[in-house]
């Protein structure tokens, strides 16, 4: 891996968590700067990502004589493609979340309003909803798909 990628990948993780203050505002200034910085480095983390699988592909896309090795590069490639897949929707979700950031509804449940709070947007920056919403609507996605 060229050392460039790596670098990054530590970046990101170098964003420490955010400290809260006893008695600090929710979503005041500097918590927003925290998540909208946390947000474009993932973001760049995905789109690196993105370009190493195009161009290993490209790198990788000969021709095998063998049908055996053709198909497991095939293979190879439709589970890239399926990453691919899943990274870019990823990313469409932290721009509509920075988007979020910007309009000042960040980091409040779309369902019912409360606050999600600083520690659920650490592991899951892209939360648009409290932990119990999330919840009902897991539920009712696990009923309708019955
Ligand atoms: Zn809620």
């Amino acid at each position: 891996m060229p050392e460039s990628q790596v670098k990054t990948n530590f970046a990101f993780r170098d964003i420490a968590p955010y400290q809260e203050k006893d008695g600090e505002e929710y979503m005041n200034d500097k918590q927003r700067d925290h998540f909208r910085e946390l947000l474009f480095a993932w973001k760049r983390e995905l789109m690196e990502e993105v370009d190493r699988t195009v161009s290993h592909m490209k790198d990788e896309a000969a021709n095998f004589p063998d049908p055996a090795d053709r198909a497991s590069q095939e293979e190879e490639f439709s589970l890239e493609l399926r990453t691919r897949d899943r990274e870019r929707k990823l990313i469409k979700k932290i721009d509509s979340t920075l988007e979020l950031l910007e309009s000042d509804d960040y980091g409040y449940c779309e369902a019912c309003g409360v606050e999600i709070g600083v520690r659920r947007l650490e592991a899951r920056p892209t939360a648009t909803q409290c932990v119990d919403c999330k919840t009902i609507d897991e539920i009712k996605e696990k009923q309708t798909s019955l």
